[in-house]
């Protein structure tokens, strides 16, 4: 017998107290505690008190990191699908803060004292921004899709379907083909699959074209009495060079009202503003602008170019936005009162950023705010961090210098490359200024690790033997934490 054999499995009561404050719920660490306990009287070998304790330690601070909270981004990738997307200004917070703390008019018509429509301001603005007919918003995107998916394609055809003619005589056919190119097949961040989500919501696909190249003839081919819509989704994450060819959107909006078919296109990310304005990137679709090449709907995230929280957002024609909402299971995809008062006051933002001259300049269709507006939305982070000037970064990253002065690690401030991220404009570089850190003894992957570990995690990115931390996604008001961070991490 060895010694451990003989050692008992402690109490649960000695070994919370040992613990003291864990910053975790009492439940949560009971939890933890027992079943490592349990674990333990599995096992022949029985490690002492303070190797117990040991184990204990790191299951709850692997449990106390997968809490929510906030982290510095020094990726450079502004829109971090897996760092929450787009941060929120304070006009937003401070809207938040408020409803989310009083009772608020959510479906209450306060002239009335009576129930009123939920969103009501919020629609209105959405669909003048987009320069639509009318507009609504959804959970997310995703969201938006299995609405409009559903909504359109039916096993069976209904009386009402009269509105896109195919298919009305014989009503037993199913009417669920969704027009599709092969070229906009494609996946978006982990498991979102245009086909997948396509089929889940009852659709089957009609596939056109080829990878490369889909004609107006394709889609000229493929429409049926089965046909439910023709969906054309953005090819956000990645781009296609060469020999390549795709419909445009006038011509399939032509085609689709000719036959009577719905057109749809799926714009991911949402952009409102000239992005080709900002040095580095290329032309994004606005809302606007897709709506005034004729689809009859369009739908994009909250929280991807827009700059607002996670939603979706669908515009459009004012018969199917309302068509859409009396589906049934718009009920379960619908937004909660944080959501729509954040979305609300971001389209707000944007509204105001454009009006400086009296008129609305995006309400005439598929006209985009103007060059110059587009250096107004003071209030939207990530537009924001998309203007800072590399010479402000850079003065930034020379005053972080000094301030690591005397520790095991060499500062330099070098060049980044930030990206727009959350799969838009894959080609787009943003110039951008880093902190460069090389340890004296540690790895890179191994300060990348301890930086993760702090109060504040920080998490940033090697390149070329070197941690990077790129300043154009880090807040100006985080650079005391970075600091402190990265002294803590280094020595
Ligand atoms: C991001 C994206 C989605 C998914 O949007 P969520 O808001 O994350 O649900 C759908 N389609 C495209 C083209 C996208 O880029």
């Amino acid at each position: 017998m060895s010694p451990s054999d003989l050692r008992a499995i402690p109490s649960v009561e000695k070994v919370l107290q040992a613990l003291g404050d864990t910053g975790l719920p009492r439940p949560v660490v009971l939890e933890v505690v027992r079943a490592e306990l349990a674990g333990l009287r599995k096992h022949r070998t029985i490690p002492d008190f303070d190797g117990v304790l040991a184990r204990l330690q790191v299951s709850l601070k692997g449990l106390r990191a997968s809490r929510i909270q906030p982290v510095i981004n020094g990726t450079g990738i502004l829109i971090h699908t897996n760092l929450g997307r787009a941060p929120l200004g304070p006009e937003v917070i401070e809207r938040l803060s408020k409803i989310g703390s009083n009772y608020n008019n959510l479906e209450f018509a306060l002239p009335g004292g009576t129930r009123g429509g939920r969103a009501a301001y919020l629609e209105r603005s959405l669909a003048l921004l987009c320069a639509a007919e009318a507009a609504t918003a959804v959970n997310n995107n995703a969201a938006a899709l299995v609405l409009i998916l559903r909504y359109f394609c039916r096993s069976l055809a209904r009386p009402d379907d009269r509105r896109f003619g195919i298919g009305t005589r014989r009503a037993s056919l199913p009417k669920n083909e969704v027009i599709i190119s092969r070229g906009e097949l494609i996946q978006i961040g982990g498991g979102f699959r245009i086909p997948e989500i396509l089929e889940s919501s009852g659709a089957r696909l009609r596939e056109v074209g080829t990878t490369n190249k889909t004609s107006i003839h394709d889609y000229a081919r493929a429409i049926t009495r089965q046909t439910a819509l023709i969906l054309r989704v953005h090819r956000s994450n990645f781009f296609m060079g060469g020999f390549v060819e795709s419909a445009r959107t006038e011509e399939i909006a032509a085609l689709a009202r000719k036959k009577q078919v719905p057109f749809v296109e799926d714009l991911g990310s949402g952009a409102m503003i000239e992005t080709e304005a900002i040095s580095g990137l290329e032309h994004e679709p606005t809302a606007a602008e897709v709506v005034g090449r004729g689809v009859d709907l369009v739908c994009f995230s909250g929280d991807k170019l827009l700059g607002g929280p996670q939603a979706g957002v669908i515009a459009g024609k004012s018969k199917l936005i309302a068509a859409l909402k009396r589906e049934p299971i718009f009920r379960a995809l619908r937004c909660g009162k944080l959501i729509l008062s954040a979305l609300e006051t971001t389209v707000d933002l944007y509204l105001r950023g454009s009006s400086a001259d009296s008129s609305h300049p995006n309400t005439a269709a598929g006209k985009r705010i103007s060059r110059e507006q587009s250096h107004r939305y003071a209030g939207i982070p990530v537009l924001e961090m998309m203007r800072v000037s590399n010479d402000e970064l850079r003065s930034r990253a020379e005053k972080l210098i000094p301030a690591l002065d005397g520790l095991p690690i060499a500062a330099l401030v070098g060049v980044g490359h930030a990206q727009i991220g959350g799969g838009t404009l894959p080609r787009s570089v943003l110039a951008s200024v880093t902190l460069d850190l090389a340890h004296h003894t540690l790895k890179p992957q191994e300060i990348a690790s301890r930086l993760r570990e702090q109060t504040v995690p920080v998490i940033g990115y090697i390149a070329r033997g070197k941690l990077k931390l790129d300043l154009r996604t880090i807040f100006p008001w985080q650079d005391a934490e970075l600091v402190s961070a990265i002294r803590a991490a280094s020595s």
